[in-house]
């Protein structure tokens, strides 16, 4: 993995992570359950790959009339009775959410799972103007009680065992000891219906937000979502522009790829729609719905023709569980709340310079590409962010001139296949006598940083060079 060495907290925190063998031993154990459930249900599903290409075109089609699709939607809201709010960055979503609660006096908020909101640090903003917040989600309400980020864009606990969570339960709770999912999951239920019971204020994300008929749609497992929105009066619902999609009859192709490519399910447990607050007849619903619309660096990423494909994420969590860094080092290694090689492509744009590394953070095995539901070319991505990086000079640490003096020597030997041959030759001669076991495990000297994060397979002795008479093989 190439990184830059000018972000050294995040060389520091990839140590720590990867020392941590059991850290790994549950991120494979959460993401290769994950992954297996998708590759199941999938190949119980003829028609995934044509509905990755309609989700794929469908939603590149959004993309590409943002501006006009933006400007329906919010006619439609406001039509339906909703207040929308156009915020051009963190600060000014979360003011305009701050200033709410205390212009309604609200004091106690529940929240859906929603990382727009963790984008825009949300919490605490609420929470200094006097606003109790509870995470509802039961993967954000554990992360919640260990003042924690969220360490995976769908699976925020993922980091964390049965086991963990049943001490940690214990101690806040004083509930016995266990770690049988049902009973922790029943300790959870009864904190948080109190919670849902006594809110005055809903906080939810948008999965998509549908241009024609101004619906919110919502998509989750546990029902934390609906009661999130439907119990208090007031609900606010925060979404990226990215969001918008142009037809209620779109939906149907995004829901069909969604589920089955994030955790395996056919489909979510809950597909919730929001359209309107309740009328004066109705007995549930919130009595007022905001929406606020933030760009806080989308339109950095709409405006860069290559990296606009970027704004097509689902927010699956696929490419996160089929990825070696992220699985490697999990998901709070990264120090963004956008992880793995999604985030990596977006958190530059959103959070700015700070986040330049992250796209040097993979390995550009291109896994990640084959499993995105709606086939973003995240390595392209990530190698033009890195091109970016490169070109304006900002990433390159104390002893780049070298390395590139370096890449431009390689690149001038690699346009003569014999010296290659003839220095190929010569590195297996240097390789066989450090083998053992079919691996060359050590090597001294100038090659020893080669070795110590990788076992190289024992080389076999260079092709040797075949005149263009020879006959190929099939
Ligand atoms: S980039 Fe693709 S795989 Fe990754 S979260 Fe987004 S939609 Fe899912």
């Amino acid at each position: 993995m190439a990184v830059s060495s000018s972000n050294p907290g995040f060389f520091a925190a990839i140590e720590t992570s990867i020392a941590d063998t059991e850290l790994r031993r549950k991120l494979a154990n959460a993401s290769g359950h994950h992954l297996e459930s998708a590759a199941s249900t999938r190949a119980e599903f003829p028609r995934y790959d044509e509905e990755r290409e309609a989700a794929r075109s469908l939603k590149t089609a959004a993309i590409g009339r943002l501006d006009e699709l933006l400007i329906e939607l919010r006619t439609r809201l406001e039509g339906n009775g909703c207040h929308v709010f156009f915020a051009d960055d963190a600060a000014a979503a979360r003011r305009y959410i701050v200033d709410l609660a205390r212009v309604r006096k609200l004091k106690r908020a529940v929240k859906g799972k929603s990382m727009t909101t963790e984008e825009i640090e949300l919490n605490p903003a609420l929470e200094k103007a006097g606003v109790e917040v509870v995470e509802t989600d039961l993967g954000e309400y554990i992360v919640q009680l260990r003042h924690e980020p969220p360490s995976h864009i769908l699976t925020p606990a993922i980091h964390l065992s049965k086991e963990d969570v049943g001490q940690l339960f214990h101690d806040r709770f004083g509930t016995a000891y266990t770690n049988e999912p049902e009973r922790l999951t029943a300790v959870a239920r009864d904190n948080l219906r109190a919670a849902f019971l006594s809110a005055d204020l809903g906080i939810t994300g948008v999965n998509f937000a549908i241009a024609e008929t101004g619906t919110l749609v919502l998509v989750e497992n546990e029902g934390n979502g609906r009661f999130s929105s439907t119990l208090p009066d007031t609900l606010v619902a925060v979404m990226g522009i990215e969001k918008v999609i142009a037809r209620l009859s779109d939906l149907s192709h995004f829901l069909e790829v969604l589920a089955r490519a994030g955790t395996g399910q056919k489909i979510t447990t809950y597909t919730n729609f929001i359209t309107r607050p309740r009328s004066h007849d109705e007995l549930d619903g919130p009595r007022e719905i905001h929406v606020v619309i933030l760009d806080n660096g989308r339109s950095r990423i709409l405006a860069d023709p290559v990296l606009r494909e970027a704004l097509n994420c689902l927010r699956c969590g696929a490419c996160l569980n089929v990825c070696p860094v992220y699985r490697s080092i999990g998901g709070h290694a990264y120090g963004y709340p956008y992880q793995g090689p999604i985030g990596s492509i977006i958190s530059p744009a959103l959070f700015g310079k700070a986040a330049g590394h992250l796209p040097f953070a993979s390995t550009l095995c291109g896994a990640c590409r084959e499993i995105c539901p709606v086939k973003i070319d995240i390595p392209k991505l990530l190698l033009h962010l890195r091109w970016k990086e490169n070109q304006n000079n900002l990433q390159w640490p104390r002893g780049a001139a070298k390395a590139r003096r370096g890449a431009a020597r390689f690149g001038r030997m690699a346009n003569h296949p014999r010296t290659i041959r003839a220095l190929s030759r010569i590195a297996v001669l240097i390789m066989r006598p450090f083998a053992h076991e079919g691996y060359v495990k050590w090597m001294p000297g100038p090659f020893r940083n080669w070795t110590l994060t990788r076992d190289f397979p024992v080389p076999k002795a260079p092709l040797k060079h075949r005149s263009a008479d020879q006959p190929q093989s099939n």
